[in-house]
């Protein structure tokens, strides 16, 4: 996601590099390009301007930093300003304080609701939570059995009319679940909205019943990353019909823009509040505007790495990891091996590498990487004695040749591997000691 956008202002920031201090003209230069990346990005015109401004402003002002240099003076600013524009702090959902908590779901059809649906029951179960799923889409022929379907894949009860019913009220089925829910001890009720392919009275007027009959604590606007700016008119024809407390971006895995994402926040004036980023239940997480900005601004984003990795693994081996990743010093081929296999046990490897730092550079060559590359990196580690693995500068010549013949590849690969291991650990060694500004170490300071 975002990739064009990170593209954009990697380019921009380089050009900075070799810049001792910025002038004015060359602080208005900036902001020209980034003005373009994001309007190329797809952002609404007023956040662009906005952004802008602000950026302009305080890369003229007295509260800049003399410690850092030019280049790193601007990616401080925007990456700060860019969490501003995402909505600044994590916002989580508001529990009702006697239980159960309504969440509503509203949003066009296609948007993804149905899906977000099952997402945010399986997340909800992950963190103790008992939720109910409520059917009241009964527009969309199928959206009844769909969610039933997703329900048993995550686990989750869900309530639905009789069959048999004839079409069934949405707004009774909406007030029934509650009753059943307190019933059957649901802390959380999800209802699943009809939504209609474009802005439609009557779909506002619906929801706005149902919102009105069960009275949510939080209604959630689920709307598309990928139809970018007609985004932020839908949400606005929806904060008009029904009104909503918060956004959840879906189809980011496809976005490769960003303009929804950055402009909503801004113009809705409510806070993004959890992103879906695939087809299966769990490609979803709480929207955190730090690292969604440290994303596109290729400074990787560990902490959502090592949080999948904790969801993935035991804590201990997880927190293991964390410190080896953190120091970067005494990391051997051991821990390289050993992570790598780790990080296949977490998914697509290459949704994986496009979290790490200063990885983002790197797209094309990881999209390449599959699990073939894989087996063949761990044979060759395999094929290492111990003490190659925990000190690799002795791999000579004689070395290579044996370790390629044993692992069955050819003497390129060895020294590839090795090279990239060094590679790996001189980046987290930059990371460790560049302390907030990851990615950055190449800059000059
Ligand atoms: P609804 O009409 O709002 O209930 O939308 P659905 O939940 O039926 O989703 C519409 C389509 O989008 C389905 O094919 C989903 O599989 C797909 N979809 C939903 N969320 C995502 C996502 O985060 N990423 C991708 N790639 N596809 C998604």
């Amino acid at each position: 996601m975002f990739e064009t956008l990170s593209d954009r202002l990697t380019s921009v920031f380089s050009g900075l590099r070799s810049k001792g201090r910025l002038s004015d003209a060359d602080i208005d230069a900036t902001a020209r390009e980034i003005r373009i990346a994001l309007l190329e990005a797809d952002v609404a015109l007023p956040v662009v301007r906005a952004f802008i401004a602000r950026v302009k402003e305080r890369a003229r002002g007295e509260e800049v930093s003399r410690a850092l240099n030019p280049a790193q003076q601007v990616v401080k600013i925007v990456n700060e300003e860019l969490i501003e524009i995402l909505g600044g702090e994590t916002r989580r959902i508001r529990f009702a304080k006697t239980p159960p908590t309504v969440i509503m779901l509203a949003g066009l059809q296609g948007a993804g609701k149905t899906t977000l649906a099952g997402k945010l029951a399986t997340w909800l179960v992950a963190q103790r939570n008992a939720p109910l799923l409520v059917a009241a889409d009964l527009q969309r022929p199928n959206a009844v059995t769909q969610l039933q379907v997703l329900g048993e894949r995550a686990g989750v009860a869900v309530f639905a009319p009789e069959p048999g019913n004839g079409v069934g009220d949405p707004v009774q089925v909406a007030r029934d679940s509650i009753e059943h829910a307190r019933r059957a001890n649901h802390d959380v009720v999800i209802i699943d909205t009809a939504g209609r392919l474009g802005i439609d009275e009557e779909m506002m007027r619906q929801a706005a019943d149902i919102r009105d009959a069960v009275r949510p604590d939080e209604i959630l606007f689920v709307v598309d990353a990928m139809i970018g700016q007609d985004a932020v008119n839908t949400a606005q024809a929806f904060a008009d019909g029904v009104g909503f407390d918060g956004v959840v971006l879906t189809k980011l895995d496809g976005d490769a823009r960003g303009g929804a994402a950055l402009s909503i926040r801004h113009i809705t004036e409510r806070p993004i509040m959890f992103a879906s980023t695939g087809e299966k239940l769990d490609d979803f997480d709480v929207f955190h505007p730090d690292r969604m900005a440290g994303r596109i601004l290729d400074m990787g984003d560990i902490l959502t790495l090592i949080e999948q990795a904790e969801r993935t693994f035991d804590a201990e081996d997880a927190a293991r990891m964390a410190g080896k990743l953190a120091s970067g010093d005494d990391f051997t081929l051991d821990d390289f091996l050993e992570q790598m296999m780790m990080v296949r046990k977490l998914g697509p490897i290459g949704n994986l590498l496009g979290m790490m730092p200063g990885m983002g550079q790197m797209r094309d060559q990881i999209s390449n990487i599959d699990d073939k590359d894989l087996d063949r990196v761990a044979a060759i580690i395999r094929s290492m004695t111990p003490g190659e693995r925990q000190d690799p500068k002795i791999i000579n010549g004689s070395r290579r040749a044996r370790i390629a013949a044993g692992s069955g590849t050819q003497i390129g690969d060895v020294s590839g591997l090795v090279t990239r291991f060094f590679e790996a650990r001189k980046m987290m060694k930059q990371m460790s000691a560049g302390g907030g500004l990851p990615g950055m170490g190449g800059l000059p300071g």
